[in-house]
């Protein structure tokens, strides 16, 4: 192999080694970002647990002065009873009497299963609160996890780009920019071997695409020092990697 492509996969071994440092620290900040987003659906949910406790006191509230109003009524037409002139006067103030004290008593129902639906809505509240809470501290725990990590990991780091920009520089800026872009392409898979596929005839494939290599590229290959790519993904083509070099 050539000095060029010795340069390249010096280069993309550096390239896969910072990418699986920066791959570590992303995993960790998406595991935050979802983490967030829980905290955030469950304080939405909270938000309209309260808004729904606030109307169903309300009812509750509104029905209670209700059957406060009919026992004042109550109450009054119990006095008239007794202060009836007639018969007919003390009939007619009793069958009003007794249709207010049935209303009052399915008012009373009514105020009851409200003050029930409340409390539901309370223990429910206190449910979601407690969530909260966990789901909180897991988060602290989280990003104390990715500060950690990035401290840990920082060195590491800037050591790689060190050594990328030196191998970088190494491979001079046109091969650069064709590993770049293949890079950018390829998720970091800048290099391709190719596989010879029939055992009598020449023919190649790129194992990056699996699309054929024209012979002419597998020959400079084994006779030049010079970078040819796939003409299918644009991948740098190599004719076997080194040992020790992830492509
Ligand atoms: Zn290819």
């Amino acid at each position: 192999m050539g000095a060029t492509l010795d340069a390249l996969f010096r280069l993309q071994k550096i390239e896969n080694q910072l990418r699986s440092v920066r791959g570590q620290i992303e995993s960790k900040n998406r595991r935050v970002t979802a983490q967030l987003r829980r905290i955030n659906t469950l304080e939405q949910q909270l938000e309209e647990n309260r808004q729904t406790i606030a109307r169903a006191q309300a009812d509750a509230n509104n029905l209670e002065l209700q059957r406060k109003t009919h026992e004042a009524h109550i109450t009054k037409l119990r006095e008239a009873l007794n202060q009836a002139k007639s018969n007919k006067e003390y009939a007619a103030i009793l069958t009003q009497l007794n249709t207010d004290k049935a209303d009052a008593l399915k008012l009373e129902d009514r105020v009851l299963a409200g003050l029930a639906k409340v409390d539901e809505l309370k223990k429910k509240a206190d449910e979601i609160q407690a969530q909260l809470e966990k789901e909180s501290a897991r988060l602290a725990e989280l990003k104390k996890d990715v500060a950690d990590q990035e401290a840990q990991l920082a060195d590491e780091l800037k050591s790689l780009e060190a050594q990328r920009e030196q191998a970088a520089e190494a491979v001079g800026p046109e091969n650069l920019h064709a590993f770049e872009r293949a890079c950018e392409r390829h998720e970091g898979e800048a290099m391709s071997a190719v596989e010879r596929v029939h055992p009598r005839r020449a023919e190649y494939i790129c194992t990056g695409c699996h699309m054929s290599v024209p012979l002419e590229r597998i020959n400079a290959l084994q006779t030049r020092d010079e970078v040819q790519l796939c003409p299918n993904c644009l991948r740098i083509l190599c004719l076997d990697a080194p040992s020790g070099a992830t492509v």
